[in-house]
């Protein structure tokens, strides 16, 4: 869908969620993609493998049997239905894929705990290797518009990394045509970083890719401060540009509005929010 509001995502738990005006005339607009998710079915998936990422962050691996290749767009979310409420609408979380196609029917998810979330306790207190999980998806729009033909900037907190992470291995693997791609990453202290030997590693071997890390907290050998000083930085000559926000409401906000400050279209701004 191509519209000048940006701030438009469908998950299961809020079928509409944007935060400005005219959203009747969205909702209409994304009518098709709504009817789409609403006939998805419902799939079983089978955790194989969890791996702490961070004190606070997990790896999932999960594995869907009744598929041999699970497909999807590098970008999109599956939603869990999670045994944590009696009702339905209730116990629906969405989480971004952050593995990428790869022919097989595993894909992995990167979760935050929320001290205060019921979801996320859920699934780092009782879900181990062979639990089986109830799951919609692949959906969303948060997807790269393809030609890539600006330069595009890819700015995310925690686990806000996890669909931009699918969408650089993707575009690396097909060799999908595409300008400099910067990847800015925020989070507060170094042992927060998330998959960082493997983004440096691809920086290093892949010379239209740049990796960025900036720790809000921490003294350390890379940037320190807030994601919005690196764009801003990177950005201040207005070259045509495109940019994915991906985290949680208070960073995109900021990001949204400072680079739409900055003198560029809100076109060119794409957003995903957690909430
Ligand atoms: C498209 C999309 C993709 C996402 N992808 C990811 C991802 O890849 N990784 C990831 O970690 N997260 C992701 N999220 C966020 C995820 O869906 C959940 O929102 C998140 O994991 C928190 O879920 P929870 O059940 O633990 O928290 P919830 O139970 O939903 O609670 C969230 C917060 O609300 C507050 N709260 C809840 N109930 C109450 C109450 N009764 N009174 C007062 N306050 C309350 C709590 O303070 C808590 O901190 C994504 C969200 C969306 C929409």
């Amino acid at each position: 869908m191509s519209t000048k509001e940006t701030s438009v995502f469908l998950t299961d738990r809020f079928l509409l969620r944007r935060n400005d005006k005219n959203s009747f005339y969205l909702f209409l607009c994304n009518f098709p993609q709504t009817l789409k998710m609403a006939l998805l079915p419902w799939r079983r998936g089978k955790v194989i493998r969890i791996k702490n990422e961070t004190a606070t962050t997990k790896r999932y691996w999960i594995e869907v049997p009744e598929l041999s290749s699970f497909d999807f767009i590098p970008g999109q979310f599956v939603t869990l239905d999670l045994p944590i409420h009696e009702k339905a609408n209730k116990r629906l979380r969405s989480y971004s894929i952050a593995s990428w196609p790869d022919g097989t029917n595993v894909f992995e998810l990167v979760i935050v705990l929320d001290k205060k979330g019921a979801g996320t306790h859920y699934m780092f207190d009782e879900v181990s290797a062979g639990t089986e999980l109830s799951f919609r998806g692949a959906q969303g729009i948060f997807v790269l518009k393809e030609p890539l033909d600006k330069d595009l900037f890819l700015i995310c907190t925690g686990t806000g990394i996890a669909p931009f992470r699918s969408m650089v291995h993707h575009i690396h693997n097909k060799k999908i045509p595409h300008k400099n791609i910067t990847l800015i990453f925020g989070c507060r202290t170094k042992d927060t970083i998330l998959y960082y030997e493997e983004m440096k590693k691809l920086d290093e071997s892949t010379e239209s890719f740049t990796y960025i890390p900036v720790l809000s907290r921490e003294s350390w050998e890379g940037r320190t401060g807030y994601v919005h000083q690196v764009y801003e930085e990177l950005c201040k000559d207005k070259k045509p540009a495109e940019f994915m926000l991906c985290g949680w409401r208070g960073m995109i906000d900021q990001a949204k509005q400072k680079i739409l400050d900055m003198g560029y279209d809100a076109k060119d701004i794409h957003i995903e929010i957690y909430g």
